[in-house]
């Protein structure tokens, strides 16, 4: 039997995907279901496979059933090829298997020439339209079949422009449209020694041998290279009928979506043009209609095409954007595909179509990406805005905000309370920024990663925040920032969007963020799916309050050193940082006990019945200290002008301390449990507070479950030392208030010797919660203060690395560790809770991985808890459905 290497649309199908490619196979598709697409065929892989068995040239097989193919497009649609008065048309496309770019670009309006291009003129009555589309063929198959630069085109078409004086394409006439097509015939037979083909087969043949030429050019080799698709496979070509929607007033063409891809809303969607071409919809010239008009204009069209909505989203179970013409009051679909959607609109479509019971809970749950929950958590740029986009970040905190420029956290504070509305703009922010940050809409910094002071801060607080956006250069003497040619002042107004790190000039207009009933019934629907607990990462009794609003099941994180970061509290922090004796730091300790005791009382009142992480003090010095060079600054100032001479005494005596404290490397030193073990006061103090609050709340008859939690034990013998300072001051605690409380103590880890001797360290530990930010730090040995802004982009832009490390967990690096950790650690005890608190437990790969390396919970910022449920959720599905495909194998 012959070969089968041609197939008419309905000869094929869904399943073909392999012979007809992906387009193919979905033309089909479309024509099966009964669909009026307009008729063709495809030339199958098979035949690209044959192609290149015989050196490059279409067989005498392949050569015959395309004509046999043709001839059934002529019979079907009264027209035929090369015909002067009713010429047949088609469109040739390339399709393989997969979507490829790098493979050849459409051709349209094949099988135009110097005759049948008058049929044109006379079918659609407008010649300027007829002699527009013919030159358009002669560059698109110049360019992408005979491979000429098209520049070449461009610069004639340009040269014309210019002699007719005109500077836009549709005031060109009939006449200059027919001086480009001689310019461009001159062009082909210049570039390949030969005329335009003028015999509509042979252009047919070439466009076909074009499109498997394609298939080995040099793009679509590194494309498949990278994607790992097999070299064998071979293209398919479609060859399609080109219908016209500009043949008068029974004609249009338009765009539509089956639901309202903005909100989501079960309406027809879309507009179109009578009397035009897709193209007049794109260029804008003409307004289109909206697509309610339609049932006005054209009734039964109308109803049509309302019908064939319905069918094809009960086809392809999704909401479609779909393509149609409409000639001589004939419908045609010419291309359908699910639709893009903004978030608010995913989640409703997904929630309805359940509803509709149209898909499952579980496909509902699998269709909305974690990451764009962020849309509908954060306020965000309206999509319409205009933008003038000035410079771009790391996009550190989602949202967007609009603010005027303040370059001091001072002068944000009073501006916010004056009721205006502030952008805090730094090279990097300090726990001394705080009241800043907190009064500001947003903050831009120029250095600092995902995981930087002003990133964790903004994000715990659901703050918009760019960081380490390298290109703006601050002067903060100036009071002014430089980026390209723009010099932005104090005051000027910018927007910054924390979702993709752009910063904007001047205003941009915002959408407030929506909690619609969908959204809800989805993360219900998410919680009876997922396995593992979500916490978060809360140091307040407002975040608190926040995260369980959004369904936190607990706090994974307390970070106490950020219960500080208030610009009255920060004093007595520096103060018990710069003791230089145990009495002057137990002073300072005395004063922190009350307020911390107080903050704890609120959370644990928050949390009520659930657990609570508390982590001991983890300052990396540098954080909490004013800078050697501000205090150098200050100090010679007040030497040059003589005046305060006990201001500058005091002064010197801060300089001095700060330079004693100084580290070359704060992020690996004095820091984390390394503080507790030298000043154990500061923990005892700390737990004091903790046990205090609970003692206090038990009073009230609330009943806590604190986890106090040693940051940085690298070492076995650190944690014990700090547990024993833990047990003796709840002992003493006890004993004098005659109360008994539950606690538990773990460790962080997150340097690698410690998830190396986890099995020693868990002999101590009542828990782990794994830091990946410091493990990612340690693990790569980059800072992750500074990795962002100086060489990590680079590394990720050039796919040394596959992602960010500080924003998606290095399973097999970091992530390696993170297991080890987790099995060692079972190993001595087997019921070890575990967790993850570092960024990436709001990151939905890592929350997968989290999940299938047995994690009893995930912690993450309040704002991520909801992507984190969806997530966790997807996780179960994930795996369930990776083991049944495991299972099958
Ligand atoms: C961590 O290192 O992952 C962590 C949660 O602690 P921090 O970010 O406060 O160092
Ligand atoms: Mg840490």
């Amino acid at each position: 039997m012959k070969n089968k290497y041609v197939f008419l649309f309905d000869e094929g199908n869904q399943q073909m995907k392999t012979i007809l490619g992906g387009k193919g196979a979905n033309l089909a598709e479309m024509t099966r279901a009964g669909l009026p697409v307009p008729e063709g065929f495809t030339v199958s892989t098979d035949a690209c496979k044959a192609y290149y068995e015989f050196e490059r040239q279409l067989t005498a097989d392949i050569l015959q059933q395309m004509k046999e193919a043709l001839h059934q497009l002529e019979m079907r649609s009264g027209k035929k090829l090369g015909d002067q008065s009713n010429p047949l048309l088609v469109s040739v496309r390339s399709g393989s298997v997969y979507s490829m770019p790098g493979m050849m670009d459409t051709v349209l309006n094949l099988g135009l020439n110097d005759e049948t291009v008058e049929g044109l003129a006379q079918l659609t009555n407008d010649k300027r339209f007829a002699y527009d589309c013919y030159r358009r063929f002669l560059q698109m198959f110049g360019d992408v079949v005979l491979g000429i630069p098209h520049y070449l085109y461009d610069n004639a078409l340009l040269e014309i422009k210019r002699e007719a004086g005109v500077t836009s394409d549709p005031e060109l006439t009939f006449e200059h449209w027919m001086r480009v097509i001689t310019a461009y015939k001159n062009i082909t037979i210049k570039e390949t020694g030969e005329g335009f083909p003028q015999n509509p087969f042979d252009q047919l043949e070439l466009a076909v041998k074009a499109v498997f030429d394609s298939w080995n050019n040099q793009r679509a080799k590194v494309y498949r290279k990278a994607h790992q698709i097999p070299e064998h496979l071979g293209t398919a070509v479609n060859i399609q009928l080109m219908v016209f929607g500009n043949m008068g007033n029974d004609s249009g063409t338009g765009v539509a979506f089956t639901r309202n891809p903005s909100t989501g809303e079960n309406t027809l969607y879309g507009e179109y043009l009578i009397n035009a071409q897709g193209e007049d919809v794109v260029a804008g010239i003409r307004t289109p209609e909206p697509i309610e008009r339609l049932q006005e204009q054209m009734p039964e069209v109308y109803h049509q095409f309302q019908n064939i909505c319905q069918q094809l989203e009960n086809h392809y179970l999704d909401m479609q954007d779909i393509e149609f013409t409409v000639e001589k009051g004939t419908l045609y679909i010419l291309q359908t595909r699910n639709g893009k959607r903004t978030a608010k609109a995913a989640v409703k479509i997904a929630v309805d179509m359940v509803q509709e019971g149209l898909i499952t809970r579980d496909e509902a749950i699998m269709r909305i990406d974690p990451n764009s929950l962020d849309q509908i958590l954060h306020r965000g740029l309206d999509q319409n805005a205009h933008m003038n986009i000035i410079a771009k970040g790391l996009p550190a905190s989602p949202g967007a905000a609009t603010g005027k420029v303040v370059f001091d956290a001072n002068l944000a504070q009073r501006l916010a309370h004056q009721g205006e509305s502030v952008i805090l703009v730094r090279p990097e922010t300090t726990p001394d920024d705080i009241h800043g940050i907190i009064a500001s809409a947003g903050i831009l910094t120029s250095r600092g990663g995902m995981t930087s002071h002003a990133a964790v801060v903004a994000r715990g607080m659901g703050k918009s925040c760019i960081c380490g956006c390298e290109e703006i250069k601050i002067d903060l003497q100036a009071k002014q920032f430089k980026v390209h040619s723009y010099t932005i002042h104090e005051g000027d107004i910018i927007t910054i969007d924390g979702g993709t790190g752009r910063v904007i000039l001047g205003e941009a207009a915002l959408v407030d963020p929506e909690f619609t009933d969908e959204f809800k019934t989805l993360l219900l629907w998410a919680e009876d799916i997922k396995e593992i607990h979500v916490r978060a990462n809360a140091d307040n009794p407002q975040d608190a309050k926040i995260s369980r609003g959004f369904g936190a099941e607990g706090i994974g994180l307390c970070r106490t050193e950020h219960m500080f970061m208030d610009s009255t509290r920060i004093p007595i922090v520096q103060e018990m940082i710069l003791a230089e004796s145990t009495p002057e730091r137990l002073k300072a300790l005395e004063r922190l006990l009350p307020i911390q005791q107080n903050d704890f009382y609120g959370i644990f009142k928050e949390m009520q019945d659930l657990p609570v992480t508390i982590r001991l003090l983890d300052p990396p010095l540098h954080e909490f200290l004013p800078s050697v060079e501000d205090l150098l600054v200050k100090v010679t100032l007040l030497r040059e002008r003589k005046e305060n001479p006990s201001d500058l005494l005091q002064l010197e005596e801060l300089l001095r301390k700060v330079q004693t404290l100084h580290e070359f490397n704060p992020m690996l030193g004095h820091r984390g449990c390394r503080l507790g073990i030298i000043y154990p006061e500061i923990y005892s103090m700390q737990v004091e507070a903790i046990l205090r609050a609970v003692i206090q709340l038990k009073r009230e008859g609330i009943q806590c479950f604190p986890e106090i939690m040693i940051p940085l034990v690298g070492h076995v013998k650190e944690l014990s030392i700090m547990k024993r300072v833990v047990h003796q001051t709840a002992q003493r605690l006890m004993e004098e208030e005659k109360e008994h409380v539950e606690y538990t103590v773990g460790t962080m880890i997150e340097v690698p010797r410690a998830a190396l001797t986890a099995d020693e360290i868990a002999l101590e530990a009542d828990f782990f919660s794994f830091g990946t930010n410091d493990l990612t730090q340690t693990t790569f040995g980059y800072s992750r203060d500074d990795a962002e802004g100086k060489f990590l982009s680079y590394y990720v832009d050039s796919q040394i690395l596959d992602h960010n490390p500080f924003e998606i967990l290095d399973q097999s690096g970091v992530g390696k560790l993170v297991k080890m950790g987790a099995e060692l650690g079972r190993k001595t005890k087997p019921n070890l809770k575990l967790g993850i608190c570092g960024e990436h437990g709001g990151e939905k790969s890592s929350i997968r991985f989290c999940y299938e390396t047995g994690l009893d919970y995930v912690s993450c910022s309040p704002y991520r808890i909801p992507i984190a449920r969806l997530a966790a959720a997807q996780a179960v599905l994930q795996s369930g459905r990776a083991k049944t495909e495991t299972s099958q194998l």
